[in-house]
């Protein structure tokens, strides 16, 4: 079934005279199943590469449409594609350099609940996106299901890539034990990048995909590589299982790990914004009781901590806004809720502190 044609054949001739992939080589490309989180500038690289290569089966994970900022960077788009679903746009690309390939496409976010099942039908799993929920997401899935993890992040003028969750090397919780909390990490949407570094990032990890696949060559495990591209200089970290990570060296299940909520694009509303606001809508407080009880803006108090339990009792079709403190509970809680299928909410910047600052009580 993986037999080779003529056509392929000569398709992949300069493949053919690499003693390390070779005609045998060649048909493991082939036979292999890559799934790519991210159809972005990292996506980009890696898939077109992939597919140029022969491998077999890709799947894109994206749910997001091309929008004119991206072609600074996601060589994958051209001009007139803006609006349209990057994993379709991605998949007729991909078929128009090489159409003997399977490309599966995925228009969802990936969650709790979806990722198992979908990661099991590949072999390997590239992790191109672009935030730490969806690394943690990404690591713990391909721990628990023991399928490699091929990673790399950019940000502005630096890249990092590894691969994680090999047997016997470390994985992203080795790395970062903890997730950041969500004030140290970038927004995703002001994140600035030059637009040739995920092309650099982005090859490296095509590279160790192909390598795994044909079993050539020493894989960047237990290895970081960091990429300065102001200065163009490569550096490595060698990197150890962590003593206290939760997966490698603690064994906890999938279902037991503790990762960050979705980060980006949480939708804010200015605290100017808010003084405007006229019409129907529900504040809701996602403080402790104690600290309601000191002051309050009359908001309904749903503490974060209880908040997952109780969405039942807000109204989906209601604009709500959220507020807390300082304005970082109630972003979590934004994202928590529009995972719960909520889709007019918003945080409130600066939360009652900044309310109190103007004079409110
Ligand atoms: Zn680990």
């Amino acid at each position: 079934m993986n037999e080779l044609s003529s056509i392929e054949r000569k398709r992949y001739a300069r493949h053919f005279s690499l003693a390390e992939i070779g005609p045998q080589g060649q048909q493991k490309i082939k036979a292999s199943k890559v799934l790519c989180i991210g159809a972005g500038g990292l996506g980009s690289t890696v898939l077109y590469y992939l597919a140029a290569a022969g491998v077999g089966t890709l799947g894109i994970v994206d749910p997001d449409v091309v929008d004119l900022s991206n072609l600074q960077r996601q060589i994958l788009y051209t001009t007139d594609e803006v609006g349209l679903a990057k994993a379709d746009q991605a998949k007729k690309r991909l078929l128009a350099l090489n159409p003997h390939l399977q490309i599966n496409t995925y228009f969802f976010r990936l969650t709790d609940e979806n990722v198992l099942a979908l990661f099991a039908d590949y072999d390997l799993i590239v992790d191109a996106t672009d935030n730490y929920a969806a690394r943690y997401l990404i690591n713990d899935a391909c721990c628990s299901l023991g399928k490699p993890n091929v990673f790399a992040a950019i940000l502005r003028f630096q890249g990092q890539c590894s691969v994680f969750a090999m047997p016997d090397g470390p994985c992203y919780r080795c790395l970062y034990p903890e997730p950041p909390s969500v004030d140290l990490a970038p927004n995703c949407s002001e994140a600035a990048v030059l637009g040739v570094l995920p092309g650099v990032l982005g090859s490296m990890q095509a590279n160790e995909v192909l390598k795994w696949i044909v079993g050539a060559g020493d894989l960047l495990v237990g290895r970081l590589l960091s990429f300065d591209a102001l200065k163009a200089q490569w550096k490595e970290y060698k990197l150890n299982r962590h003593p206290l990570c939760p997966l490698c060296s603690q064994g906890q299940a999938f279902s037991d790990l503790v990762r960050p909520i979705e980060m980006c694009k949480i939708p804010e509303i200015s605290l100017a914004e808010f003084r405007q606001l006229v019409g129907d809508f529900k504040l809701l407080d996602v403080r402790e009781e104690e600290e309601y009880k000191q002051h309050h803006m009359n908001g309904c108090l749903i503490p974060l901590s209880q908040l997952e339990a109780r969405t039942h009792e807000l109204d989906k079709t209601q604009l709500i806004i959220v507020h807390c403190q300082s304005g970082l509970r109630s972003q979590k809680a934004v994202g928590l809720l529009q995972r719960e299928g909520f889709q007019q909410v918003y945080s409130l910047q600066g939360g009652i502190m900044a309310w109190e600052a103007l004079g409110h009580e």
